[in-house]
């Protein structure tokens, strides 16, 4: 008889590259390790941490913190930091936090195993970057799974001058195309259904390979593969953004009606001092143009607030910016230094202050779009990929429309894993609700109401 496995809990900050890391780390372990979502039965509790913002470092310190009493409690756990604050702290994380096992950073993943093994004995250190993309980790697609993070890239050339990325993930490399294409294959064999391609930026996708094929071209590849109904990618940079990859859009049947496209400002001012290579002008120009290819299409963006040097009228530009654009959704963060990067020590540092009170003012606005955009969906059955039971309550379903809101619904859990076709009855602040009509057959799946974003002309 085997000998039980050990459990393994990992609490995952920032954004879907990390939650992407966190699954690779649960499968590199998964020889001696079972997940749990128990931390404290945990045999070994790993966090993946971000850097991006000063306040998520905060967090990771603040749970490090609370943590030292599990230890006290279950001496025999080991306790590891892996990800952006790992690999910018190194052995000063190790010395900071004395009931602290094992530091790994963002390359240090594919070094797992071995590096528990040896933090039983000694305490363990691991940032170093690797050249190249690291080598294809296994995947083991949990059953009935209809989604898949799949990483394209790792790291980034750009510096936007406030960005941590680029120093802890280290440079821009693409992962063969071959190998994407064999996972997304393997995927929809186990019953996957959509696949969202990660990479900090997907448009600059291709470049170093040793056979070079651009991003539009591994789009066409994907959409091709019998069985994906779903294609999403994040990030882009709208510098990177061509008229091909817009001119996909309504093109391919796979991919979604969703555009991820982080502005970060409105003034033309502010984006040059933080190094975006793009003005407002040429930003909205693309958002005119995708409109033009595919009108429904939803664009979701972020925005930093308070840039070092930014005055009121720079603000105003980016609340005027906000209004043009239409975003469906803003990840909207008040701008603080990250160390290393060059904003950090820019003059003009915005106050606290300040910041907050801009920041208010652009999710009042924000909110107002937001709305106006979730009302607009009310009376339509839409195409819904059914994630899960609702986190609000076990009574509920939610599931995403192609165009990426989130609806909660009442309906039987063996839809989970399925496209439906759901009536928006309810549009609130930030959700929606509705009600089941249907299950899809792949005959039935689109249009699926008047309105679904479709092809007109470019
Ligand atoms: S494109 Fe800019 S913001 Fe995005 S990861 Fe690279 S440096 Fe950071």
């Amino acid at each position: 008889m085997s000998r039980p496995k050990k459990k393994v809990y990992i609490k995952t900050f920032g954004c879907q590259m990390n939650v992407a890391d966190s699954e690779h780390m649960a499968q590199v372990l998964a020889q001696e390790y079972a997940l749990t979502d128990r931390p404290e039965e945990a045999d070994l509790y790993l966090i993946n941490t971000c850097a991006i913002r000063k306040k998520s470092e905060e967090k990771v310190r603040s749970l490090l913190g609370s943590l030292k009493a599990l230890k006290q409690k279950r001496p025999q756990m080991l306790l590891g930091v892996g990800g952006c604050v790992a690999q910018q702290e190194g052995e000063r994380l190790l010395a900071a936090v004395p009931h602290l096992d094992l530091v790994f950073g963002t390359h240090g993943i594919y070094r797992l195993p071995e590096l528990v093994r040896r933090a039983f004995s000694k305490r363990q250190v691991d940032v170093a970057l690797m050249e190249g993309f690291p080598p294809a980790l296994p995947r083991r697609w949990r059953p009935g799974s209809a989604q898949a993070l799949v990483t394209i890239m790792q790291g980034c050339n750009n510096f936007c001058s406030f960005c941590v990325v680029p120093y802890v993930r280290g440079r821009e490399y693409s992962r063969p195309p071959a190998e994407i294409v064999a996972e997304v294959q393997e995927f929809l064999a186990a019953g996957g259904k959509e696949v969202t391609l990660l990479g900090q930026n997907v448009n600059s996708y291709g470049r170093g390979l040793s056979e070079p094929l651009a991003f539009p071209q591994l789009l066409c590849k994907l959409a091709e593969l019998q069985g994906l109904e779903r294609l999403r990618f994040a990030t882009s940079h709208p510098k990177d953004l061509s008229d091909e990859l817009i001119g996909l859009f309504g093109e391919l049947t796979p991919l979604c009606e969703h555009l991820h496209l982080p502005v970060q400002s409105g003034s033309n001012r502010v984006l040059a001092a933080m190094n975006r290579a793009y003005t407002r002008e040429h930003y909205l120009e693309k958002v005119a143009r995708l409109r033009r290819c595919l009108p429904g299409v939803s664009l979701s963006t972020d925005i930093i607030v308070g840039f070092p040097g930014e005055t009121e009228a720079d603000f105003q530009e980016t609340l005027t910016l906000a209004q043009e654009a239409t975003f469906q959704q803003a990840f909207c963060f008040k701008y603080s230094p990250r160390p290393q990067t060059r904003a950090a020590s820019l003059p003009d540092q915005v106050t606290e202050e300040v910041k907050a009170e801009r920041l208010a003012r652009l999710l009042d606005l924000q909110d107002s779009i937001t709305l106006a955009a979730l009302q607009r969906l009310v009376g339509q059955a839409w195409e819904v990929l059914v994630e899960g039971v609702s986190k609000r309550s076990d009574q509920e379903l939610s599931g995403r429309l192609r165009t990426n809101q989130v609806v909660n619904f009442s309906g039987p859990p063996k839809l989970v894993g399925q496209l439906v076709s759901v009536e928006i009855t309810e549009a609130h602040p930030h959700s929606l609700k509705g009600r089941w009509v249907a299950e899809l057959s792949p005959a039935s799946r689109r249009p699926v109401a008047e309105g679904t974003p479709r092809r007109l002309s470019c």
